[in-house]
């Protein structure tokens, strides 16, 4: 971002009018360096603009008060991204979280948050958990399934730390939002990655005074090994809401085809149109015509609102 007054940092977590605020680099930046996070308003002028703050934020904070742990934010730099659920300024990945057994890979609903992770427009990365209940020729069969619908998932056990290191470099460098059904290891994964030291200092809603799983709060975790990690609230049957030809562009086997060959015509919606590229015996044709129904009722309830 352009260069601003003040420290820079992230905001990692907002509750009414107060954010937390994380410095880079302090040493760098001449701040003391054994204070990073501090508790942060907004200044007068940023709310005389209507100049809102987001979890993710890049700011620049005046005048800390480095005893007190106090500070406040002057600047906000342009964001990149915006997600709605969770609200969350500049992701940039969004890791699905899915488990080999226990509960069974049900491929509907994977499809289903393939889909709304793809809608996002963020990179998507698929990680299965729970290898170790399952033998290697499952977990293979699984590998070589998906890859078929275009993604390259990684096989990880929380329980036995495996394959840690090839993890911990997918989230280096990004904004990474945890989504997944409940009970596939999303929890266990955070606590994992994050040392129960950092995940005390950045129980920020602890020193908000409030539970960490109230309604639309979110939480930005730092990981020791570079990245930063937000959960997403739970939820087993995320909605379609996108368009019809949004919907299509989230499945790679569409964007595929798309791209060797067109359509007759360019409304298509690949259902039974003549002269359609997309229709065909590929596995989640299926999935495609069931969510498109979904799409379809959504622009009916917009279109009638309007
Ligand atoms: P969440 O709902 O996605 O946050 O899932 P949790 O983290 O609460 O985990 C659900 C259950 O799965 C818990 O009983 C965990 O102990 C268990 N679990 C998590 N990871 C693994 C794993 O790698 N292997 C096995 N066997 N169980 C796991
Ligand atoms: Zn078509």
């Amino acid at each position: 971002p352009t260069q601003g007054k003040g420290y820079r940092g992230i905001v990692l977590a907002a509750q009414a009018n107060y954010y937390w605020v994380q410095l880079d680099d302090l040493e760098a930046q001449g701040g003391p360096w054994d204070r990073r996070q501090l508790l942060c308003t907004r200044r007068t002028r940023l709310k005389k603009i209507g100049q809102q703050v987001m979890v993710g934020d890049q700011v620049w904070v005046e005048e800390p008060d480095w005893a007190g742990g106090r500070g406040a934010i002057a600047q906000v730099a342009p964001r990149q991204t915006v997600l709605d659920r969770p609200p969350v300024a500049n992701a940039d990945h969004i890791l699905l979280v899915f488990a080999l057994a226990d509960p069974a890979l049900d491929p509907y609903q994977l499809s289903r948050f393939l889909v709304k992770a793809e809608s996002t427009g963020l990179r998507v990365s698929l990680c299965l958990n729970k290898r170790d209940l399952v033998t290697p020729a499952t977990e293979h069969h699984w590998i070589e399934r998906l890859q078929q619908w275009g993604y390259q998932p990684l096989c990880i056990s929380v329980r036995a730390r495996t394959p840690w290191p090839t993890l911990k470099a997918q989230l280096r460098h990004h904004i990474t939002i945890i989504s997944g059904p409940s009970g596939v290891g999303k929890s266990s994964l955070i606590n994992c990655l994050i040392p129960e030291a950092d995940l005390r200092t950045s129980q920020v809603s602890g020193k908000l005074g409030h539970g960490r799983h109230t309604t639309r709060h979110v939480e930005l975790f730092t990981l020791p090994t570079g990245g930063l990690l937000a959960d997403t609230p739970g939820f087993n049957h995320p909605d379609i809401e996108c368009s019809p030809a949004t919907l299509a562009l989230c499945f790679p086997e569409i964007r595929r085809r798309l791209q060797a060959a067109t359509c007759q015509f360019n409304d298509c919606l690949h259902r039974d149109e003549p002269g359609c590229a997309v229709r065909g015996d590929w596995e989640r044709y299926g999935h495609y015509q069931r969510l498109l129904t979904e799409a379809l009722a959504h622009q009916e309830t917009i279109s009638q609102q309007t």
